[in-house]
């Protein structure tokens, strides 16, 4: 392989990278959130142990990109580059949303300043409401400015009709 060849190789899997960005937030919002919301919804309860049904879904990616490997190692190195894209998306979105957001991992590391901040605020936004409906924020790389998500959220008012709910 030349180096220009690599170099291309590189850029698809940072694009696919990118890209993912785009296909998570649409399966979360159209997909977690609606028909496969019966996965999806243990992860907005409060689950005992440390497994919930929602981890399905990490499987079902980590199978799609350990087939593009397969495939891709068969001299396709196009579809090679395009596995290395989602599994460098499955590794950033694992490292922010079971790590810093949900702390699934032996370590306390809660980022205080910066992007990697406001990406941890806006999920936690994600997770005021509890139900299917009313949402905000189903994007894992790109966070819109927390104030913007709270006031959307407020406007909704879905957080203030589950909390008359539960009274
Ligand atoms: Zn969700
Ligand atoms: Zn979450």
């Amino acid at each position: 392989m030349s180096l220009i060849e690599f170099l291309g190789l590189a850029a698809i899997a940072i694009g696919v990278f990118l890209v993912m960005e785009g296909v998570a937030w649409a399966a979360h919002k159209y997909i977690m959130h609606g028909f496969g919301w019966g996965w999806h919804k243990s992860h907005h309860e409060e689950t005992e142990g440390f497994f919930e049904k929602n981890d399905l879904y990490a499987v079902v990616f980590s199978i799609l990109s350990i087939i593009l490997f397969v495939v891709g190692s068969q001299g396709y190195p196009l579809v090679f580059a395009v596995a290395v894209g989602i599994t460098l998306y499955g590794i950033f979105y694992f490292v922010v949303h079971d790590g810093l957001v949900h702390q699934r991992w032996p370590f306390r590391s809660i980022p205080h300043r910066g992007y990697a901040k406001r990406l941890v605020q806006a999920h936690r936004l994600h997770h005021a409401v509890e139900g299917k409906d009313g949402c905000v924020s189903f994007g894992f790389l790109y966070a819109p400015p927390v104030e913007k998500l709270s006031a959307e959220l407020r406007q909704r008012g879905t957080v203030a009709e589950e909390r008359r709910a539960r009274a």
